[in-house]
């Protein structure tokens, strides 16, 4: 929903500098191995992991692809925080949602690699911090956590960021990329020898018999299997939106009078993050954060109150970008991956700002599971477990 936003752009960095895609509606009397419904990081790369493994896809997106949540991301591609996931759910569970990512996170570097990807991949160091010395011991609880995991961390006295903080912990080689130009490299590799990617297509329903019909408002097409990768879920056998709780971040691009350091920055007290991406006029500090409702009357009040907070701890030249999207978290916090009750429907969602390696984690496990094979990590993010 667009809203007013005053003299604000409201929409992304990364729509900004990247040509727009064009392509085709659905065409009729189609059949294929496997539908992909939705063209974010989740449907994508799905497409792209079944599609090299032989098989034929399309990729069903309701507007243009990569244009959604994903590109309402910060992009960053870290290992995450575990504290309370070890709290909640034991060490056993902890260590196979860490070794997840790490599968994920290696996953997208060698696709990045493989496929010749310019998308701006760079490897840099993650810290988690406070800015009170009294909350120190969040940063260390989390530095105990991650070294229980076997995680690279290292427990720093001081950050180099321009303001004072706590102690912090340090992840050394976690990443940043720029995400459109990832996804739009793959989406061009998916069109040919039977698949195909289809633009201003919307998926409404999905009729279950030996084959699947997926029923869109430009006709309909057939296939084996079927996977819902629609962020919230447009087919939901399970009720799983009963799982999901929405939640808006906010996120602006500013030039500092200032050299920013190399790192990405995460304030564990209240959730503010920074990271940088590189344009013409230097680098682009992104900050976010400011978590909000999905629907709230009014998105300027976020929008100020992140401003504010960038202007009380950087010296800020100018604001360039402002823009919010909402991503959803789970009853456990862990996403869902996998199969429906119907058979041979998947859905991927849930993935609770950590979209990066878990959408590609679900494009693993997903097309794992469609092709028969096991998968290791399957059982963990089971959409069905609170069934
Ligand atoms: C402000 C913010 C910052 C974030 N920062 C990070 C970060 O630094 N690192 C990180 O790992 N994660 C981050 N995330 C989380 C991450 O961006 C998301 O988890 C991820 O992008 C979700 O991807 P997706 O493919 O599920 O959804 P989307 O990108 O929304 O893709 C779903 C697609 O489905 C399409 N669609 C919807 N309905 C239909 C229909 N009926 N038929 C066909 N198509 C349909 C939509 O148009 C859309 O293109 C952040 C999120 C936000 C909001």
């Amino acid at each position: 929903m667009k809203q007013n936003v005053n003299n604000r752009t409201d929409s992304s960095f990364w729509l900004k500098n990247c040509p727009a895609t064009n392509f085709p509606k659905l065409e009729k009397g189609l059949k294929v191995d496997v539908a992909i419904l939705g063209g974010g990081i989740a449907g994508i790369t799905t497409a792209k992991l079944l599609k090299d493994a032989g098989n034929t896809v399309a990729v069903i997106e309701s507007d243009r692809i990569v244009k959604d949540v994903t590109v309402g991301t910060t992009a960053k591609i870290t290992m995450g925080t575990y504290n309370v996931l070890l709290s909640n759910l034991g060490k056993i569970k902890a260590q196979a949602i860490a070794n997840a990512n790490i599968k994920a996170f290696h996953k997208m570097v060698e696709i990045i690699k493989n496929n010749n990807i310019n998308c701006e991949l760079h490897r840099l160091p993650l810290y988690i911090y406070t800015e009170s010395q009294e909350k120190a011991n969040e940063t260390l609880d989390e530095f105990k956590a991650a070294k229980q995991l076997g995680l690279p961390v290292s427990y720093i006295g001081e950050v180099p960021l321009p303001f004072e903080t706590g102690p912090a912990i340090k992840y050394d080689n976690q990443a940043q990329f720029h995400p459109r130009k990832y996804l739009l490299a793959l989406s061009m590799e998916i069109p040919g020898e039977g698949s195909y990617v289809f633009e201003k297509t919307r998926a409404n329903n999905i009729i279950i018999g030996e084959n699947k019909e997926v029923i869109t408002d430009q006709g309909s097409i057939m296939a084996d299997k079927v996977v819902v990768a629609t962020h919230n879920p447009v087919f939901d056998p399970d009720k799983l939106k009963n799982h999901l709780s929405p939640a808006r971040s906010y996120v602006i691009g500013l030039y500092s009078n200032e050299e920013f350091p190399d790192g990405m920055f995460v304030d564990i007290e209240t959730a503010h993050t920074y990271r940088t991406t590189p344009t013409d006029e230097g680098n682009l500090i992104l900050v976010a954060g400011e978590h909000s409702p999905l629907n709230v009357d009014d998105r300027n009040v976020y929008y100020c109150r992140l401003e504010n907070y960038a202007r009380q701890h950087l010296n800020v030249e100018s604001i360039k970008y402002h823009w919010s999207n909402y991503d959803y978290i789970t009853d456990d916090g862990l996403p869902l991956i996998g199969m429906t009750s119907v058979e041979g429907v998947y859905v991927a969602t849930g993935f609770g700002f950590w979209g990066m390696t878990t959408g590609t984690l679900s494009a693993m496990v997903i097309s794992d599971l469609i092709m028969g094979k096991e998968n290791q990590f399957a059982e963990l993010f089971d959409p069905l477990r609170f069934q």
